[in-house]
């Protein structure tokens, strides 16, 4: 494919931007940037949907640690209750259910839960559209972290996440993003997210990246039915909670979606009746986008372009997930 002005406008218009960027990039490897590499001392999240309950603690427990307002959705003013992410709230559990909802984990009349927040990506679009460096990545912990006295409020990041997940917040006077920030304050304190504190099953743990790939696989060489530890808080807490492992689906969510994450998702339900966009690409849309500017700006083409393929292509995949919900009818929140 020849790569013209013309036809990249046609390509960014159908939201295929960032495919047609990359077949003429392919042409020209010596302009291509890699997906970036995980830092050396890159920490994380294993939320394993067979594991949770539904409890919500995890929702309490960063909401009180993030200092952030309830929200009531359903008029019953009972209770916090966010239906998605938002600019009151970082992190969600939904529900996936079907037919009778009668078997944990199964799709077939069945129900699993997600946890819904920043997954502190490998190589972040919401840090790469950023024109301001108000979304940056921590150079040795790989934490994606948001500073709002340098933020504009342009929301480029929001349209660039691949994953729906910064939120602007529309309803006060001087909005910020809200997202994750895998609780920096607290880590930098020597505490863990308060999440994975909060969690009473071990379905949200923290850990080293390492340290969570080796729980993973531990993990997924379970028999399925048989009684098996998990661990609570951190995958060296030594204190455990006791139950059979579950079935798992084969896909470790964020291995490799869109370059990787460094909170990662096991499930016995396929990801795609979950509230994760899946199909996505093993290489970063920022490394896409970033390939392309590099490429328009040689060519004297304006760089707001090579964000509109951004968009589109964050776009598509959020389309796509919305497309999934509708279809599986599975969303709904506890
Ligand atoms: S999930 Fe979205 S907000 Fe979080 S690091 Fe990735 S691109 Fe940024
Ligand atoms: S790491 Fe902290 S901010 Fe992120 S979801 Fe967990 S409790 Fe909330
Ligand atoms: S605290 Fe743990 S078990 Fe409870 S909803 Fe959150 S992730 Fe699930």
């Amino acid at each position: 494919m020849t790569f013209t002005r013309r036809n990249f406008l046609r390509a960014a218009a159908g939201g295929t931007a960032a495919a047609a960027a990359c077949a003429t990039l392919a042409s020209s490897p010596a302009e291509a940037r890699d997906n970036k590499k995980l830092p050396d001392n890159a920490i994380g999240l294993l939320y394993d949907s067979t594991l949770c309950i539904g409890c919500k603690a995890c929702m309490s427990g960063c909401k009180d640690a993030n200092d952030l307002p309830l929200e009531d959705n359903i008029g019953e003013k009972l209770w916090d209750t966010p239906l998605e992410l938002s600019g009151k709230t970082y992190t969600v559990i939904k529900i996936y259910q079907h037919g009778t909802m009668e078997n944990k984990d199964k799709a077939e009349n069945g129900f699993a839960h997600i946890k819904r927040q920043c997954l502190h990506c490998v190589d972040p679009s919401c840090v790469s559209a950023c024109p301001v460096s108000a979304m940056t990545k921590h150079e040795k912990t790989g934490v994606v972290e948001y500073n709002k006295d340098a933020c504009i409020g342009c929301r480029y990041c929001v349209a660039a996440c691949p994953f729906g997940v910064p939120q602007f917040q529309y309803d006060t006077p001087t909005p910020q993003i809200a997202k994750c920030q895998l609780c920096k304050h607290r880590l930098a304190e020597g505490k863990i997210p308060a999440c994975a504190q909060q969690c009473p099953t071990g379905a949200t743990i923290f850990g080293t990246y390492p340290q969570l790939s080796a729980e993973i696989e531990r993990r997924k060489a379970m028999k399925a039915g048989e009684p098996n530890l998990f661990p609570r808080r951190t995958t060296d807490s030594g204190d455990n909670h006791e139950r059979a492992a579950a079935e798992y689906v084969d896909h470790v969510y964020g291995q490799k979606d869109a370059g990787g994450t460094q909170v990662r998702y096991l499930s016995g339900v396929p990801f795609d009746k979950l509230a994760l966009p899946v199909g996505l690409p093993e290489r970063s849309y920022a490394a896409d986008s970033e390939t392309l500017q590099h490429t328009l700006y040689g060519g004297l083409i304006l760089p707001g372009v090579a964000l509109a393929g951004l968009v589109a292509a964050a776009w598509r995949g959020s389309k796509d997930h919305h497309d999934d919900d509708e279809n599986h009818g599975g969303h709904s929140h506890g």
